[in-house]
């Protein structure tokens, strides 16, 4: 076998299928082209953001996207937009992306912030990721990675409800890992550091705060939504088959610090 055909082998995902939430922007639009160009198909997820220049990227790959409209802060319109989509698709990769965050301080923090945030991060991230796993378990195979954070290691200061959430869903990938390792089914997750993208605007904005993380981080930079590419693709891939509920953080060494 050459290295080329090896590698292709370990890492293609030729003949696959992944539904990415939240693909229109950021890390989610990298981490859904980057999935296309190792061979899968794309099915995306929009709330706002129209997914033309993502579906235009895929398409360039060669590979087809299709996309659905779901509001992850409401269960209601998700439900009929996923069975929509389950009707119609069979998800061999799920990328649970999509995630909000607002910033209050603690004392202060509204009661329509908390479940705004807990509804997108971690309720539809459960709901979801259950049809999703209906769907793998009848086949006895599939990927699962959900985007965690270093706040589902930290506590963060003014996003009281973004850090509970986080730290659901690390906790939510092992349980999920758990249940379904022996079907063939990896559950695993992407802990992002810092990454240039609109979440993180606010914060980049701010000199002081930008000059304090970038003094914190090994690599001396803010990650770019392509550098998630590579960690997505071979969590999605058969290369990581013997991984289950790992949450693998990409973060320029900020966890390390
Ligand atoms: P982003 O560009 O703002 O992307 C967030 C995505 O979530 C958007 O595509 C958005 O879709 C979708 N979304 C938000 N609310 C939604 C809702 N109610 N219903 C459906 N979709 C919704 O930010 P990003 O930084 O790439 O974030 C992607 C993921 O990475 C998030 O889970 C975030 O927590 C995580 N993360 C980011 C960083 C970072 O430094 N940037 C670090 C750690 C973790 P619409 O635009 O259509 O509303």
């Amino acid at each position: 076998m050459t290295i080329t055909s090896y590698v292709t082998s370990l890492f293609s995902l030729e003949g696959k299928t992944a539904l990415v939430t939240g693909p229109g922007t950021g890390i989610g639009q990298a981490i859904a082209v980057g999935l296309a160009r190792a061979g899968a198909d794309i099915i995306g997820t929009y709330h706002h953001t129209p997914l033309d220049d993502t579906k235009s990227l895929v398409e360039q790959t060669g590979r087809s996207f299709h996309s659905y409209q779901v509001d992850f802060a409401d269960p209601k319109s998700q439900q009929q937009s996923v069975d929509a989509m389950l009707n119609s698709h069979s998800i061999d990769i799920l990328i649970n992306n999509a995630g909000t965050i607002k910033r209050e301080q603690a004392a202060y923090y509204s009661e329509e912030h908390w479940h705004d945030v807990m509804n997108v991060n971690i309720n539809s991230l459960f709901f979801l990721t259950q049809k999703v796993g209906q769907q793998m378990l009848q086949k006895g195979q599939g990927k699962i990675v959900n985007i965690a954070s270093l706040l589902s290691f930290q506590g963060g200061v003014f996003v009281p409800a973004y850090t509970a959430s986080k730290h659901a869903v690390a906790g939510l990938t092992k349980a999920f890992a758990n249940e379904w390792a022996n079907h063939h089914i990896q559950v695993n997750a992407i802990a992002p550091g810092y990454i240039a993208t609109n979440n993180t605007q606010a914060i980049r904005d701010d000199a002081s705060r930008n000059e304090e993380i970038l003094k914190r981080i090994p690599a001396g930079r803010w990650g770019k939504p392509e550098d998630l590419a590579g960690a997505a693709i071979f969590l999605s891939s058969s290369a990581s088959d013997y991984m289950n509920g790992h949450i693998l953080a990409v973060d320029g060494g900020w966890l390390a610090r």
